[in-house]
């Protein structure tokens, strides 16, 4: 089976699907499946990586949120997966009302957390992921699986216990599937480990411990972390300091605790400016350019941009 690709210049589109399945995966994690109907399926064709917009009316607000595709890029199935966050307007709904036979809106799959595949490789890709930040990194490691027979996948993964591990079925079906191809590490916070090591929080330190026993950073081609924002950060700082290539260290936020430090243009070096707390984004699409602020507290970049 060849990668799947996309079309390069796509613009995203919003389309009404319909929900096919909401499927309890832990205590506070669903999976929500849509139907892509035949004369839509090519627009919904995604690479491993990509995540699609979800919009709705919500007590007369319009409410978008962006969520990761969670399966393999070959399935052809639009599934993501949504976690309840204490006081979140969309998560709630989801969890609460959202039900077979809904709509919902839909854009169509967007997104570069995605590498590029083929069945030549023979790469070792290794990620560092927390929590809901698995749905991406699942697609990631199950297509480069499937697709590449010569590559192997390593995942270091952190929750607090295991009922809060999201796809543990799956994770232990591809590990059955591809046993000396596929690494699984979990990494528990508040359950006991046989193996002192795999027992807390994923922080710089920890990382820095797996990468003297497990993990040589020389070993590995791609990195790919997805979490809290300061955990992947930690886990970014960490694996450069150990001699990582920072353009195969490749991140997906999904929320921003705190804000990061923001550059400051020098005066005269082309740099567009930005007002004090605002950001300077310049987005190509379509060859047309367009620059403007975004604010600290914009939802997300893909947001500010589609409303330019
Ligand atoms: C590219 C991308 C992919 C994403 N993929 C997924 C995914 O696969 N699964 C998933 O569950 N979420 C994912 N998210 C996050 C998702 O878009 C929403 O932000 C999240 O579901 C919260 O929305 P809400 O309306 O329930 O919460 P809101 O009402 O927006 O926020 C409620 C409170 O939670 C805080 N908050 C918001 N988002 C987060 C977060 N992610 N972590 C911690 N605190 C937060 C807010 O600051 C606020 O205090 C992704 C985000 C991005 C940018």
């Amino acid at each position: 089976m060849t990668a799947p690709t996309v079309a390069r210049h796509r613009k995203p589109v919003f389309h009404l699907l319909p929900v096919a399945a909401v499927d309890r995966l832990t205590e506070d994690a669903v999976t929500v499946t849509f139907d892509v109907p035949p004369d839509l399926r090519e627009d919904y064709r995604f690479t491993a990586g990509q995540h699609v917009t979800l919009r709705c009316e919500l007590a007369g607000d319009t409410v978008r949120r962006n969520y990761s595709l969670c399966s393999s890029a070959t399935s052809g199935v639009l599934r993501v997966s949504v976690k309840r966050l204490v006081g979140g307007t969309f998560s709630a709904y989801v969890h609460e009302r959202l039900r077979p036979g809904d709509e919902m809106e839909v854009m169509t799959p967007t997104g570069h957390f995605s590498p590029p595949l083929s069945p030549d490789n023979a790469k070792h890709y290794a990620a560092v992921a927390a929590g809901s930040g698995i749905t991406p990194v699942l697609s990631i490691l199950s297509t480069v699986l499937e697709l590449e027979p010569h590559s192997r996948c390593t995942l270091i993964y952190g929750n607090r216990t295991t009922s809060s591990i999201m796809f543990l079925e799956e994770l232990q079906d591809l590990k059955n599937e591809y046993p000396q191809r596929f690494h699984l590490i979990h990494v528990l916070s508040r359950e006991q480990q046989d193996v002192d090591l795999f027992h807390g929080r994923i922080d710089g330190d920890r990382i820095s411990r797996l990468l003297d026993t497990l993990l040589s950073v020389d070993d590995v081609d791609e990195w790919f972390l997805c979490g809290p924002f300061t955990m992947v950060e930690a886990v970014r700082e960490t694996l450069i300091d150990a001699g990582a290539d920072g353009d195969h260290v490749h991140r997906e936020l999904f929320h921003v605790e705190s804000a990061p430090p923001r550059r400051t243009p020098a005066e005269g070096d082309g740099a567009a400016t930005a007002s004090v707390g605002a950001s300077a984004v310049r987005i190509v699409l379509d060859g047309r350019a367009t620059t403007f602020e975004l604010s600290p507290d914009a939802d997300s970049i893909l947001d500010a941009a589609l409303a330019v």
